[in-house]
């Protein structure tokens, strides 16, 4: 992982020698402990403020030359807005506005953390310290001439300040692998198609086995025994194999019925024979973001024990035209015995889906099953790129999602499903046809999926507009995003973790 950024945790009482960092609020008052580091220079930093109408309002950042005094270099002054009414996802977001600011190099930078209404809590000095981790990432495996400081590798050593420095410590250990989760996630869909083709995005999940996850590998012998025929059609036409991979973790009571997940890992959609046009179709290396969620989901799981049973699946291909690959109007027989009237070879997401999730439906019997997928660009008009449509046969679910979304701040909005849009993809020729027309793309599709969820609690995630191509924010500047790992680990942890 290209995650060269150090985080530790130190005592108050350490000096700042590079880059100092002290928060305060938006009447521009600081806490005690950065009033401390600040030495007698407080007066003439507020001067500062005000000749750089710095207001201290949530996420502004104040970046001076340290005044005279100090023995930083440095000064950045984050403002934290109203310090009563701060979140825990504002600590996160603070932690990557101040890594921001810090560039390529080797800098040394010392976080006060402690804001206008005193010392900082664990929980928040560790959200600071994982904000700037998930900032500092950046994806540079193939950049040979790495000069500019903007390509420089990030070597900076950011040492955070608090009062109790064993007990942020030990909080900080579960929530770090939250981190490596997303990172995984974020290296997996950053990854060129031609070094991530399915056999290897497989080889990667099995490397879960050193934290304790059973993985398997369905090869393509497997699952023609098992007749998913809707998943080893859209593979067909490539040179590269397609793969099955299950993840379980039994971290939960032995026979306790599992939770799931399921990805859509299309390594690469050139929309086989309905071909894509030319432009951007280098961002359908991302078409894989469901899956490089789940595998990541399954790592923060794994990792930091979690008192669940989890099942995380992946279908993983490639889609591409060639002699041998699907036609539009081939009708296939997918493992639930339900025929699809293939229309467009473009819409490849919802039959590898409809396999994987009917495969899982069947042999693990789960509480719930969530999916992800980069499934429809139609999602991307509906709701752009800051929430991920939800769609769900279950209000509890999808309530447990969007609140988990809140507090994590990866969004979701519901979606409607009904009837009048299933009839949407209904076939002349077969049980079901794989698109719905242009009206409601990203419902319609959702539609499809849900034929195959064999009446299990199921909530289905468009996340075609979160999971790559967005642009750098607070907690990311990488092409993937690493969207949902954050989201599901925490739905699993409020709701579904038998409590220690
Ligand atoms: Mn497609
Ligand atoms: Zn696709």
């Amino acid at each position: 992982m290209t995650d060269a950024v150090k985080v530790g945790f130190v005592p108050f009482s350490t000096a700042a020698r590079g880059v100092l960092v002290v928060f305060c609020d938006d009447a521009l008052k600081f806490g005690p402990q950065a009033t401390k580091a600040l030495g007698g220079t407080a007066g003439s930093v507020k001067r500062a403020a005000a000749a750089s109408r710095f207001k201290g309002k949530s996420g502004a950042v104040l970046d001076i030359l340290a005044p005279e005094g100090l023995k930083a270099g440095r000064l950045l002054v984050v403002g934290t807005g109203k310090a009563a009414d701060l979140k825990p996802i504002d600590f996160l977001k603070f932690g990557g506005k101040l890594a921001s600011k810090i560039s390529g190099g080797s800098e040394d930078v010392l976080v006060v953390a402690d804001n206008a209404s005193g010392s900082m809590r664990a929980a928040q000095a560790v959200s600071l310290a994982s904000g700037i981790r998930l900032r500092a990432y950046r994806f540079d495996r193939y950049k040979t001439k790495k000069k500019d400081d903007d390509n420089a590798p990030m070597k900076a050593q950011f040492s955070i300040a608090v009062s109790d420095v064993a007990a942020v410590k030990k909080a900080y250990t579960p929530e770090s692998h939250i981190v490596d989760g997303v990172v995984l996630a974020r290296e997996l869909v950053n990854e060129p198609p031609n070094i991530l083709f399915p056999v290897e995005f497989a080889r990667r999940a099995t490397q879960l086995r050193k934290l304790g996850v059973q993985v398997d590998v369905l090869d393509v012998a497997a699952m023609t025994k098992l007749k998913m025929g809707a998943l080893l059609g859209v593979g067909q036409g490539s040179s590269h194999d397609s793969r099955t991979v299950v993840m379980r973790w039994n971290g939960g009571k032995r026979g306790e019925q599992p939770i799931a997940f399921i990805g859509k890992g299309v390594c690469f959609d050139t929309g086989g024979i309905s071909i894509k046009p030319a432009g951007s179709m280098e961002d359908m290396k991302g078409d894989m973001g469901g899956a490089a969620c789940v595998v990541g989901l399954m790592h923060v799981l794994a990792a930091r024990k979690a008192k669940v049973n989890v099942v995380g699946a992946i279908g993983i291909v490639e889609n591409m035209p060639d002699g041998n690959a699907q036609r539009p109007g081939d009708i296939v027989t997918s493992m639930s015995g339900q025929t699809i009237e293939i229309i467009n070879t473009d819409a490849e997401g919802r039959l590898v889906l409809a396999d994987v999730l009917w495969y899982v439906a069947q042999k693990y019997k789960p509480k719930f099953m969530i999916d992800l997928a980069t499934l429809t660009g139609a999602i991307l008009v509906a709701l752009g790129i800051d929430y991920a449509g939800l769609f769900s046969n279950n209000d509890k679910l999808s309530e447990r999602l969007m609140e988990a979304g809140q507090e994590t701040g990866e969004r979701v909005w519901r979606m409607p499903l009904g009837p009048e849009y299933d009839k949407q993809i209904d076939s002349q020729f077969a049980d079901m046809k794989n698109t719905g027309g242009r009206n409601g793309g990203s419902i319609t599709a959702a539609q499809f999926l849900q034929r195959f969820v064999d009446n299990t609690p199921w909530a289905h995630l468009d996340i075609a507009g979160t999971a790559m191509g967005v642009p750098a924010s607070d907690l990311n500047r990488s092409w993937g995003s690493g969207f949902g790992v954050r989201l599901l680990n925490r739905l699993v942890a409020d709701h579904y973790e038998a409590k220690k």
